[in-house]
């Protein structure tokens, strides 16, 4: 586990997740120091501020799941097979954004088809949402990264509440 390492900007904003190798290239040429161990770092911060756009969080598959946490978001379940559905359907006018993707079981994509919620009887359990992250990182690995107790504080900040 101690193959990625974080990669701070200079003001302590998180700028991505590298492998150990890079990160000790990065060491190695002056271009950042160690937060912790000189040795086997898990944390590194750039000694000059680097300027990154923002850039925009797309809604991916792993990202959706992540936000629903793998839970239909119509019946609750978390049994496979887990699809994609638009709350609003596609032929309806509906986007590919992250306020109209949910986690949806099979059985509840095939029952609600390209309805409307109240034509088909469904309720969400959770208002779908763009999550709320870094998006230098894509949004399940932002996730998996704040679960380290070595970067929590570093991502922390970064990240919401998740439901
Ligand atoms: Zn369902």
């Amino acid at each position: 586990m101690t193959d990625e390492v974080l990669v701070l900007n200079n003001n302590y904003q998180p700028l991505n997740v590298t492998s150990w190798k890079r990160a000790v290239l990065l060491l190695y040429l002056g271009k950042a120091h160690p937060m912790d161990s000189p040795v086997q770092p898990t944390v590194v911060r750039l000694n000059h501020f680097v300027r990154r756009p923002m850039p925009i969080l797309r809604p991916t598959r792993k990202g959706i799941f992540t936000r629903d946490g793998y839970r239909c978001v119509y019946c609750g379940t978390n049994s496979l097979p887990l699809t994609i559905d638009h709350v609003i359907p596609k032929v309806r006018g509906g986007k590919d954004e992250w306020d109209n993707l949910v986690c949806c079981c099979t059985k509840c994509n095939n029952a609600k088809g390209d309805r409307l919620l109240d034509e088909a009887g469904l309720t969400l359990r959770n208002k779908p949402h763009r999550p709320k992250c870094l998006p230098y990182i894509s949004y399940h690995k932002f996730m998996a990264a704040l679960r380290k107790p070595e970067w929590t504080d570093y991502l922390a900040p970064y990240a919401m509440s998740v439901a």
